[in-house]
């Protein structure tokens, strides 16, 4: 089986929400401190195709559960939130809505002046092989904790990030380019 075929097909043709929307599995959240650098926000995905055996939110895999809210909402929800130094974009998988995805982290970098991660079970190389949307969104990224969770490769003394193949990769803003991994 050529799993970097399948990535970058998930990646391309994954269902979409309606413009102007995005699939959520839960409510925005602030002052968290366990998914990135400082205070953040988190915007919580609803679907993954990657089903990652030993995943430890496997009830946000399903494209047709959790809600479907309007992005106007959620940006506006975003900015009542005071101190935060950036957004993270969690899942789920971020990278298969990625045009609602780029449109929030646009909103929170203009109009509040934060930096914006996100996690992805897609390698970075995946997705730039799949270009388009995903690519797109990554380029709109400062960071990107990326690769699926592979439970043989456990390690409880990562930053961010629970197996030992995932990377914290830091971008450039508008380029996509690596700029340094932890
Ligand atoms: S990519 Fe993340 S949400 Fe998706 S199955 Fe893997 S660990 Fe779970």
């Amino acid at each position: 089986m050529d799993y970097n075929k399948i990535a970058i097909e998930n990646l391309r043709n994954s269902p979409q929400p309606p413009a102007g929307k995005i699939r959520l599995s839960g409510p925005c959240e602030h002052d968290n401190i366990v998914n990135g650098d400082g205070l953040r926000a988190v915007v919580w995905t609803q679907g993954c195709p990657n089903h990652c055996p030993g995943c430890q939110n496997p009830e946000t895999w399903d494209f047709d559960a959790g809600v479907l809210v309007d992005i106007d909402d959620v940006c506006k929800k975003l900015a009542t939130f005071p101190g935060q130094a950036g957004l993270t974009f969690c899942g789920g998988e971020p990278m298969v809505q990625p045009k609602a995805c780029k449109q929030i982290a646009d909103f929170v970098r203009k109009e509040l002046g934060w930096n914006v991660w996100s996690f992805s079970g897609f390698t970075y190389e995946q997705i730039e092989a799949a270009g388009g949307d995903a690519w797109e969104f990554l380029k709109s990224l400062d960071a990107l904790i990326d690769g699926p969770f592979i439970r043989s490769q456990l390690d409880f003394g990562l930053k961010y990030r629970g197996s030992r193949n995932q990377r914290l990769l830091h971008l450039e803003y508008g380029t996509g380019k690596i700029l340094s991994v932890e």
